[in-house]
Formats: structure tokens, sequence, C-alpha cells
């Protein structure tokens, strides 16, 4: 199968050739036939498996294809739930769109205003924004959704996790009931379904792997060790395998600040990339880890969140995260379009509890290898994935090792010495339907009823997230960036005030240090 084939236009042709882009990736042999037929998609896509080409290809064609902006105007509307995100996908949009006459640029929040709505003034045929950010543009009169025909949400299981379910239904209200809706999640739940079915009109379903299941070309394995001797068991690992780059997860931005220092005092380079640093910061991080001059990155999973870092061979996880469908994302940074790739997580008794919830959702047991010499002192119950047959009781001894038999042990593993609690199985675990599966779409299309509204405490915590410098004024943006902070509207700032008076409950806690 060739993108020609695909039905692409041959501006579009030129420049996938230019990037090497052989052959269409399983989702886009999929998503772009059906975006390109005007058909509304819900995708279960992980990050990595080129689905943002499976979007904006077919987008930026039929925009070229038909009609024009106009002042105020966007034509494609892509919502992602971080600034990373949106700099990412707006530079593919850049990318693909290169040797086409369209308009394209990014909005987010914590970067100056006002070359955001100039690049508004004149119309543009895609924006790709974060909610917050564009919901107080269209609260400034500066955004008109009325040629929008295209709108994207990206990541849609995350901006969920975020808060930004109130942001949402505010910002759909406001855009044209007639219109072309594409919905990306890399995960399922009940939610998302909910919103999935009041949102689209008989969508194609498009499913390139099984939801909930991490990418199958990364190999993972954990180490069971004490909290205490993480930082010394990392760096005995940085020397033995000898990596020569990797992303790192921690929970915390304390504890991103923390192994970045200890990292430097032994000589190792690394950077860190978390919510307390300016947006700014973060991408000068990001673009020193991409050329290769520091040799760590750094990183807690709001601020990771969209990361494209090519040919990633690494992913540590310090900290295992604390929301399970976090590990998915995070090890989808390696392994990408196919690549090998390797997660490691080192994994302390504290964290036994999200050790389950990841292979409950993931539907397997992470092998085990212990490290000579970090053996934890407290040790890590085993664990068994929920809903996965039990092994009998009398034989678990023969499971384990049955299991550690059948695992393949990754290169350069250090020698297993404990094996999987439970082998991998078919079997669905506990959550069953609610947190796993194949989208379908509801037997009619959902009729546009006046959507529940979300309690204003639900929208707290993305402000936080992404305004650790509290949204004034900061460096300039990156080259078309289109950015709003101060002189917001009234409507917003009474919004903002309601959620900062509303006290965030009921929802994990999701505004912690990141
Ligand atoms: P995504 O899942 O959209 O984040 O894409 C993951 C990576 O795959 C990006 O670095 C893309 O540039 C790359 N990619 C996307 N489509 C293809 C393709 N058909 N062939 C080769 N690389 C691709």
């Amino acid at each position: 199968m060739t993108f020609h084939a695909l039905g692409l236009i041959d501006p579009l042709l030129r420049t996938l050739d230019a990037l090497g882009y052989k052959q269409p990736t399983p989702v886009q042999k999929q998503a772009i036939p059906a975006v390109l037929a005007g058909r509304d998609v819900m995708a279960a896509a992980q990050t990595g498996t080129g689905k943002t080409a499976g979007f904006a290809l077919p987008i930026l064609q039929r925009l070229t294809m038909d009609g024009a902006t106009a002042p105020l105007c966007i034509r494609a509307l892509v919502l992602v739930p971080t600034r990373e995100l949106a700099e990412q996908v707006y530079e593919s949009f850049r990318s693909y769109g290169g040797n086409l006459p369209l308009r394209s640029a990014v909005a987010y929040g914590g970067v100056p205003i006002d070359p955001q709505i100039a690049k508004l003034r004149k119309g543009l045929d895609v924006l790709v924004a974060t909610p917050g950010r564009l919901i107080d543009l269209h609260d400034q009169g500066v955004i008109s959704f009325e040629l929008l025909q295209t709108l994207v949400l990206d990541e849609a299981d995350r901006m969920l996790d975020l808060g930004f379910e109130r942001d949402l239904d505010i910002l759909l209200e406001a855009l044209p009931k007639q219109r072309q809706t594409l919905m990306f999640s890399a995960t399922f739940s009940d939610q998302i379904r909910k919103l999935a079915n009041g949102m689209l009109k008989d969508p194609v379903a498009i499913q390139v792997a099984a939801a909930n299941t991490a990418t199958k070309s990364v190999k993972q394995w954990l180490i069971p060790t004490d909290k205490r001797r993480k930082p010394e068991l990392f760096l005995h690992l940085l020397n033995k395998l000898g990596w020569i780059q990797a992303l790192v997860f921690v929970k915390t931005r304390k504890g991103a600040e923390a192994l970045v220092k200890t990292l430097l005092e032994h000589g190792v380079s690394a950077d860190a990339i978390h919510g307390d640093k300016t947006q700014p910061a973060r991408l000068r991080a990001l673009d020193r880890f991409k050329r290769k001059e520091v040799r760590l990155l750094i990183a807690t999973d709001v601020a990771a969140r969209g990361l494209d870092i090519e040919a990633l061979p690494q992913v540590v996880n310090f900290d295992l995260p604390s929301v399970a469908e976090d590990y998915i994302h995070r090890i989808g940074r390696t392994g990408r379009a196919g690549m090998a790739g390797e997660a490691i997580s080192l994994v302390c008794a504290d964290e036994v509890d999200m050790l389950r919830a990841i292979e409950t959702l993931t539907r397997q047991a992470i092998p085990r290898c212990e490290e000579p010499g970090f053996e934890a002192d407290h040790r890590v119950p085993e664990t068994a994935a929920r809903g996965v047959a039990a092994p009998a009781r009398k034989g678990p001894a023969a499971n384990a090792i049955k299991a550690a038999k059948t695992a393949k042990r990754p290169a350069g593993a250090p020698p297993m010495a404990k094996a999987p609690a439970v082998a991998k199985t078919a079997a669905r675990p506990a959550g069953g339907s609610e947190s796993l599966g194949v989208y379908t779409p509801p037997e009619k299309p959902a009729k546009s009823a006046p959507r529940e509204r979300a309690p204003a405490k639900e929208a707290a915590a993305p402000r936080r997230a992404f305004a650790p410098g509290g949204g004034s004024r900061g460096p300039a943006a990156p080259k078309g960036a289109v950015v709003v902070t101060n002189g917001r509207g009234a409507k917003s700032q009474a919004r903002t005030e309601g959620r900062a008076a509303a006290k965030p409950a009921g929802r994990k806690s999701r505004s912690g240090p990141r």
C-alpha cells in the first residue's frame, strides 16, 4: 500500500517522499481515506503509531481542495491537552503542509497574546490549540468558528484526565454543529465513550492496537529495589548498560530536580522538563536533548506529554506514575513508528499498588529482574494482573517458573532472579469493558442534546498544570505561536475565579506536583 493509493494529492506525496515516509502506517491506511471522504472518525491509536499524519494529511488535502479562510476564521481546529503536544502537532502540520498554500498556527497559554491575535486577524486554515487558551481567545472575540469544517480531539483520554471536560463542553457549545469530528485516544474508558457518543456522527471506528495495550515493540521489565537506593541503582544501570540517551520519568517536579542534581554531581549531563519550568525553558531542554547535548532528560508526566523524540531507545521509569494510563504514554516515547525500544521501571514496595494497576490495565505482568547488590530490603510484593486467571495456589512457583521461561529476556538485562508472578493470558481484567476494549459507535448517532456540564471544580487542574509561572507575560513565543496571556475577557476571568473558588475534589489528585 502506498500513500498514492490512499488518494493523496501530489504536493503531499512530494512532502512525504522528502520526509522518507515509504508507506502508510496502519492508522494512516484507515484514517486517511475516511477523513478524505468527510467521515467522522473514532480512533484508538497510541502515540507513535503515526496518528498525527493520519489526520493532518487528509485535513490539509481537504482544506486545499475546498474553500478559503477569512479574517478571524479558522477552518480546522485541533484540540490537544498540553503545550508540548500542541507544538508537536503544529510542527507536523507545518511540515506536511510545506508545499501547500495554507496558513496554520498554534495557541497555548503562558506566552504573549498579541502575535496570536495578529495571526488570527488574517484568518487561518489550521489552528492547533489547548482548550483553556482557545476559550480565552474566543471570549476576547478574536476568533470566529463560522467557517470551521473539521475538529480534531487529539489524546482525548489525556484531555479528560487533566480535567478539561468542562472546557470541552464550553467549546463544543461554541463550535458549529455541522462539522467533521475526529477523535483520537490511546485508551478507552466509559467517560471517553460518552464523550465520543455525544460528539461523533456515524463514525468510522479505527483500532490499530488493542486499546490499553502497551506498545508491542517496547521491551519492558522492572527492577525491584528500595526507594532510597533508586538514585544509586540508576547510576549503576547507566554505567552498566551504557545508555546513550534516555528519557527518565519521575513523579514530582522536586524529584526531577533532585535527580538532575545527583546526575550532574556525578558528571552526567542531564536536564529536567516539568511544570515549574517556563515553556521556553522546557522547549530548550527538549531541544538540547534532541540535539544530543544532554544524555538524560528527566521529565514529569504532564511535561512529557506529546514529546516526539526520534528513535529514542530508552525510557526509564525512575518512579511509577500515579495514573496507570501514564505508563502507556510514557513507554510510548520509545519504540516509535515500529522501532525497537526498552522501558525499565525501578519499583519499590510503596509502588506496588501502582504496579498492580498498570499490569491490570496492560493485561500483562511486567517481567522482574533483580539487580545483584540492589535487592529490596522492603520486598516488593508479587503482583498478578487483576482479572487474569490466578494460578492455582498449590503451584504458584511452577507457574512463575513457566512464565519466566517464556518471557523473553531483554538484551542487557541483569539475570532474572524472580519470575513474573503470572503469565500473560488473554483473560480480560476485572475492569472489563469499562477500562478496555474497542470503541463501539452508538447504534444511532447521538443527538446534540444539551450536555451535562461538569462541575467547575473538575476544571481547576489544567490551569495550575499549564501556568506554572502564573501565566504572566513570558519570553517570546516560538515562531508561529499564537499567544495570549493578559487582557483576558471578562467571561474567562470569571470562569477562572469560579474554578479557583471551587475546591478540587472528587477526582484523583491530578494537580499535584508534576
Ligand atoms: P505520531 O504517532 O503521530 O506521534 O508519529 C510518530 C512518529 O512516526 C513521528 O516521528 C512521525 O514523523 C513518524 N511517522 C509517521 N508516519 C510515518 C510513516 N508513514 N513512515 C515513517 N515514519 C512515520
